[in-house]
């Protein structure tokens, strides 16, 4: 819900500017003439389609979006559009959410521990045939809460526990089943299920094609010793975006391993989905923060961790910038780094970086920092009052590309 409140702190901008041009404002533009003040969230429909179209076409199964990446509605309807009509959510809102923007949209319940309202209103009010599980627990709750089975058309996927891998962001700690669990889930899934799946989600931004490899191998021998027939196998998410000084290989490579892996299970009446976040929309959004006080190396500036900005504090990441100063006077062309400083009083509220900008940088400037529709705009608080943003939708592509996923220019 945190996610869907913060949404909803975001106004859209005037649509003025936007409807009087016959194509989107570029953001040095919109810059120059709203001068803003908050925050401003820089949408690119483009670089989200793109990523999407290439992604569905790459894959050789059925694309899921993880909406808790971005459930923000312009990015959900972009990903729609570049071809995803597979929609993986995590609670019972962002169901809801995206029921309402498209009724044929196929909905994935992809959280292993659920309310039992939220099973219930799932399936009976939108419609979500497929649930994950972890837990034999799970299992009897969305059997008795659908009180359905394998004649209503009810999905199961179990959901396989990994070893600690590599990814930035390691996601086996809390869900789930391990090894010799999930054999005994989906032993027990079968009879109650028209389609049974396994899954698993090698963490977030990993870099190693070869963790699909492993992953998949771990999947077999699961399957194999289960002995069941399986429909669906769920790769996960986790696929990289390009961060400075982070240039993962391109998203062929990725799939050419899942491809590879999926060809030694041999399972001909198995099928492929995969559930991407980041990979779709982390190049679709920029924010455009206004410096409000220089001292020295630090930048004060009116977002921060507690805002759009929470990948920069604790964990470190490096987000692209640029300085925007849209009056006379050219910014110099000596960069140097910086450090940033949100505008809460929080003193954790710090972006160590180092960010890049031009050596002349100071009070009034924007700096746009890219890389920021994943896993940004949906993190924002209201901590300190400081929930005020702007959202406007632009032309220019995303400040990064990563191989494969690339706006075609
Ligand atoms: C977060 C999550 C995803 C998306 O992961 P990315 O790293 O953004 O691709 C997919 N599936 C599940 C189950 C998740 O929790």
């Amino acid at each position: 819900m945190s996610q869907l409140r913060s949404r909803a702190a975001v106004s859209p901008l005037r649509r003025a500017f936007a409807e009087a041009q016959p194509s989107l404002p570029a953001v040095d533009d919109l810059i120059a003439v709203e001068r803003p003040e908050d925050p401003m969230h820089c949408l690119r429909p483009a670089a989200i389609v793109a990523a999407a179209a290439a992604f569905v076409a790459g894959f050789p199964g059925d694309v899921l979006y993880a909406v808790k990446c971005n459930p923000e509605p312009a990015v959900l309807r972009a990903v729609y559009e570049g071809g995803v009509r597979h929609f993986d959510c995590a609670s019972a809102a962002e169901v809801a959410l995206v029921r309402t923007l498209f009724a044929d949209a196929q909905i994935h319940f992809m959280h292993p521990v659920k309310s039992r309202g939220a099973i219930r209103e799932a399936w009976g009010r939108h419609r979500v045939a497929d649930f994950v599980l972890d837990s034999a627990d799970e299992l009897a709750k969305i059997l008795a809460e659908t009180g359905a089975g394998a004649a209503d058309g009810l999905g199961l996927v179990i959901r396989l526990a990994l070893p600690k891998g590599t990814a930035a962001y390691d996601l086996s700690g809390k869900f789930g089943a391990a090894p010799d669990e999930a054999v005994e889930l989906l032993r027990a899934a079968r009879p109650h299920a028209a389609r049974l799946g396994l899954s698993f989600h090698v963490g977030s931004q990993c870099l190693d094609p070869l963790a699909w490899r492993d992953a998949m191998e771990l999947a077999g021998a699961v399957i194999r010793a289960a002995e069941v027939t399986l429909d669906v196998l769920d790769v996960g998410g986790g696929f990289p975006v390009a961060y400075p000084d982070i240039d993962p290989p391109p998203l062929g490579a990725f799939l050419a391993e899942i491809e590879a892996s999926f060809e030694r299970l041999a399972l001909p009446s198995t099928r492929l989905w995969a559930e991407p976040g980041r990979a779709l929309v982390a190049g679709g959004t920029s924010v455009v923060v206004q410096v409000l006080m220089r001292r020295g190396d630090a930048l004060y500036v009116n977002d921060g961790v507690y805002g759009s900005l929470s990948d920069a504090g604790a964990p470190g990441f490096r987000f692209p910038v640029r300085l925007i100063r849209p009056e006379d006077g050219a910014p110099s062309a000596t960069r140097q780094g910086f450090e940033l400083f949100g505008p809460t009083c929080d003193s954790a509220d710090r972006m160590r970086g180092p960010f890049y900008l031009p050596a002349d940088t100071r009070e009034g400037d924007w700096i746009e920092l890219g890389q920021l529709g994943a896993y940004g705009a949906c993190l924002r608080t209201a901590f300190n009052g400081f929930d005020r943003a702007r959202l406007v939708e632009v032309r220019d592509g995303a400040m990064l590309e990563t191989a494969g996923y690339a706006l075609a220019a």
